[in-house]
């Protein structure tokens, strides 16, 4: 199989193009990255064909798919507050790009479509656990071009019988997520913090919760869904219904770290929202084989990272 990884040189695509080198199955990697927000080095050493340039461009998506059997869609300009600051841009790179990513698929011979769109849907919906079938509430600009995206892809499966597969991620951690910029995800942020003896800065009072999902999780329910080809156009919960507090997180991180922490407390962000945790029903019935990795294991993988991180960057 060859596939192709929009997105691929970012957080979590390099670490599927990681998990797919392990299947004998897959023979090909194909990486389509502009480097907005993902590195060439995450990608470094990895057996992959690397198309450097924009999922918009429809000449270079023409060249990457051709002879290729499927694409997972990551590329996107992720994070809520970044979509807040400039909400035209995160529509151009993650509904348009989408629209792109999918015209491109059918015309080289309706190849499978994984895409990621985010809980970020359900926004001010405040039931819980988050079903699919619960009415979408968007909160931020992002929210909107991650419903675009899955609604792109049902559209195509019903107009031209695309094989697709929109799963909806909930708060994806682990090694290879960043920490050295302004829109950087809560973990690896507040690990990299207690590394460094910064204090944590917590927006709100911390009751907020997440249902975090380790990105090797993430990356054995894609290299499974590509390699049984699994199809469904409703949207699937990438995510296994638990439900911790910022304030759970401490502890672990301490624990993971050897650090205590010392809290910061500002404003709720706009556009976050306040609880968030998966109805795992749909992913348990099509992926029945995979378990997720605890968020201790997943806690101290991430910092094991980071602190190798730090070594590697810091002046000798
Ligand atoms: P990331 O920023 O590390 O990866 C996104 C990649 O897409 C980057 O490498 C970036 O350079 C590339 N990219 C952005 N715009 C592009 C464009 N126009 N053309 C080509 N490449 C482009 O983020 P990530 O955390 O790895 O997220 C991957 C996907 O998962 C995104 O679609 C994101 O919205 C979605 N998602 C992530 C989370 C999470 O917790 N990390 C949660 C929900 C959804």
């Amino acid at each position: 199989m060859k596939i192709v990884i929009t997105g691929g040189a970012g957080f979590i695509g390099s670490s599927l193009a990681r998990t797919l080198m392990k299947h004998c199955e897959i023979s090909q990697i194909r990486v389509i990255d502009n480097l907005s927000t993902g590195r060439k080095e995450n990608i470094a050493g990895l057996d992959v064909h690397f198309f450097e340039g924009d999922i918009q461009d429809a000449a270079l998506l023409k060249q990457a798919f051709h002879g290729a059997d499927a694409v997972v869609h990551l590329a996107a300009l992720p994070s809520v507050p970044r979509s807040v600051q400039d909400p035209l841009a995160s529509h151009h790179a993650n509904a348009t790009g989408t629209l792109q990513v999918l015209e491109a698929a059918r015309r080289a011979g309706n190849l499978h479509v994984i895409a990621a769109s985010s809980s970020s849907v359900y926004g001010a919906n405040p039931r819980l656990p988050k079903r699919e079938d619960l009415s979408a509430a968007p909160m931020s600009p992002y929210a909107v071009t991650k419903l675009a995206t899955e609604a792109y892809l049902s559209a195509y499966h019903y107009s031209f019988h695309l094989p697709v597969l929109p799963f909806r991620f909930f708060n994806v951690y682990g090694p290879g997520q960043r920490a050295d910029h302004p829109y950087a995800a809560v973990i690896p942020k507040w690990i990299s913090a207690m590394l460094e003896g910064r204090p944590l800065t917590l927006h709100g009072d911390g009751t907020q919760t997440r249902d975090f999902t380790y990105v090797d999780t993430v990356c054995r329910v894609l290299a499974d869904a590509l390699l049984r080809r699994v199809v469904e156009p409703r949207p699937v919960n990438l995510a296994f219904s638990t439900r911790t507090s910022l304030l759970d997180l401490i502890p672990q991180i301490e624990a993971a770290t050897g650090v205590r922490a010392h809290l910061e407390r500002t404003a709720d962000r706009v556009g976050d929202v306040f609880h968030s945790q998966a109805d795992s029903t749909r992913l348990r019935a099509l992926f029945p084989t995979i378990t997720p990795t605890p968020l201790e294991e997943g806690i101290s993988a991430t910092a094991d990272w980071l602190r190798t991180e730090q070594r590697m960057h810091s002046p000798a």
